[in-house]
């Protein structure tokens, strides 16, 4: 079902969609199309199908790329659970993190995100107890915040005649949250510094600090997780594992090592793929799960992207920051480890969080402004039946694409001395935050690998190696062209460009994709 691109002559010669990228969101749309009846194909560059939901294996370990928790699964009846169980026949098993989801260390003090929205705000007042009336404030504006992208997001696949009618009416309640900063909503409700600093502790989920922002994104990210969060059982992995086959029912298929050169446009209209080895494919209708900036400025024909003025469009958006990520193995399991469930985002004690970011940014040899530990082993209930006796942890760190930009032409693996002895010297400063907070691992990694931004860009072909595509600054939620349809006949875009990164955000933008093409509420029927 997940094949080779060597494969491709043993397939159809015609499909109905090709789906360049297989990521959340081109997974998703290409099977909303399968489950009606479309022959869909889609083709993904790299050698391991999943883009940001793919798991790599190195010395008997495993790493997840871009997946350490997502909100909401658990409830049977949210509607990223109702998706998810859509697009993989319900094949998709979830395990819950426990009751402490999140866990904000500011300098020696620590701040506990209890699952439950009830727990949360007792938890947070009995830490700020003179904050109480604040605390429930920002917990009602993230709600309202929340209730009002519905109308927003369902407004990119309405007909532009119905957009035009009733578009602004639908966007305008969206725009008054999503306009403001994060920062500036929050001022609003309190003074107090701290409690600022504890509640969006979470913001390098979505990679920017409060006063870069949009309000509309935190909200998202805060309310998600309110509930609490969930790992796959069985790893990441199990997304494309569990989708392939519905794809597969419709005579569909997944193919690896099949690198997209360009969109095939004829007359204003998509009509198939030119692969990188000079192939063509055919199909009535393309999608790219790219991102927008790939499929801007590198996939589409330079007439076409001329015609349109999509790189005038491109410039009203920028690339959100990029990641390092240290992947450490351990001979021992997650228990005699005594590893917790639960994220730690550890910051300086000192500057709130955008100053944190300026005085790294400004000297990369300041304290890391934000450190994320994470410990997949301890959160999959399967992990021992696939590494027994084994456990892992990830640490993530923000770093400018910058710092390794003068290696990009390297070849992966072989970018020198220099660019390793860089490496080293991160993987270090990470290794010693990790035995700040675990003394007890110190002495006992068997095995690590930092990737770097480099790492993102010759992987998941994000051009910079940004870690969630667009950021999420106010003016990002004006474009009105992040949205499914294209000027382009036939030609969808899809992907966390289009709603939000994240999981859920790349879920439901596939979902969106799958109307626009089809024409039918999928939403109604779920
Ligand atoms: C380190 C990290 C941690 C994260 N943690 C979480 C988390 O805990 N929870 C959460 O909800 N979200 C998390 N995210 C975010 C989430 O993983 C992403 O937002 C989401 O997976 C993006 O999905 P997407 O559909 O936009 O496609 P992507 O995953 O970006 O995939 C795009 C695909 O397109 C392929 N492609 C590009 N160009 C071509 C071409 N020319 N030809 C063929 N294929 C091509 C790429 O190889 C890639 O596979 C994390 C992300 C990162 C990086």
């Amino acid at each position: 079902m997940i094949q080779s691109y060597t494969q491709l002559a043993q397939l159809e010669e015609h499909y109905d969609a090709i789906v360049i990228g297989s990521g959340m969101g081109g997974l998703t749309t290409a099977a909303i199309l399968a489950k009606e009846g479309q022959k869909v194909l889609v083709l993904e560059r790299h050698y391991i199908a999943g883009g940001f939901t793919h798991v790599f294996k190195r010395k008997g370990y495993e790493w997840d790329a871009g997946i350490h928790y997502i909100g909401e699964v658990h409830k049977k009846n949210s509607l990223l659970r109702k998706l998810f169980d859509y697009i993989s026949n319900g094949e998709l098993k979830w395990a819950d993190i426990g009751e402490v989801y999140d866990r904000i260390f500011i300098g020696d003090q620590q701040f506990d995100f209890v699952k439950g929205v009830n727990n949360f705000k007792k938890q947070m007042i009995s830490c700020f107890p003179e904050e109480e009336g604040a605390i429930n404030k920002y917990v009602d504006l993230v709600f309202k915040a929340v209730a009002s992208s519905k109308n927003y997001y369902m407004s990119k696949v309405l007909p532009s005649f119905v957009d035009a009618l009733f578009g602004k009416w639908m966007k305008k309640s969206f725009y008054h949250f999503s306009d403001r900063t994060t920062d500036e909503v929050l001022r609003s409700l309190t003074k107090n510094e701290t409690l600022i600093k504890v509640l969006t502790g979470q913001y390098g989920d979505y990679g920017l600090p409060p006063k870069q922002s949009s309000f509309s994104m935190h909200a998202s990210v805060a309310r998600h997780y309110f509930d609490g969060g969930n790992f796959p059982i069985g790893g990441s992995s199990q997304i494309v594992k569990t989708i392939a086959p519905v794809i597969a029912a419709s005579g569909g298929a997944i193919l690896v090592n099949a690198e997209v050169k360009e969109v095939l446009i004829e007359k204003n209209r998509a009509v198939g793929v030119l692969m990188n080895d000079g192939k063509i494919v055919r199909a009535k209708k393309v999608v790219s799960d790219a991102g927008i900036m790939t499929t801007y400025l590198k996939l589409l024909p330079e007439a076409t992207v001329e015609k349109h003025k999509l790189k005038a469009q491109s410039q009203k958006v920028n690339r959100s920051v990029a990641h390092t990520s240290l992947c450490i193995g351990f001979k021992a399991t997650p228990q005699e480890l005594d590893l917790p469930k639960t994220n730690f985002w550890i910051y300086p004690a000192q500057g709130d969080h955008d100053t944190c970011v300026d005085r790294y940014l400004n000297d990369l040899n300041q304290p890391f402004p934000v450190i994320y530990l994470s410990f997949p082993s301890a959160k999959d209930p399967d992990w021992l039946n696939r590494y027994p006796g084994k456990s892992t942890i990830d640490i993530i760190t923000l770093i400018p694409y910058e710092t390794f930009a003068k290696w990009e032409d390297k070849p992966w693996g072989k970018r020198g001395k220099d660019y390793e002895a860089l490496k080293e010297e991160i993987a270090q400063r990470l290794l010693k935050e990790l035995y700040k907070h675990l003394p007890q691992v110190e002495g006992k990694v068997d095995y690590y690998e930092l990737s770097t931004p480099l790492s993102t860009k010759h992987f998941v072909n994000y051009e910079k190696g940004e870690i969630y595509g667009l950021d999420h600054s106010p003016a990002r939620f004006r474009q009105s062209f992040l949205k499914p349809k294209t000027p382009i006949k036939n030609f969808y875009l899809t992907g966390q460009d289009i709603v939000t990164a994240g999981i859920g955000g790349a879920l439901v933008s596939g979902a969106l994709t799958g109307i626009a093409m089809t024409g039918k509420n999928i939403l109604k029927k779920l």
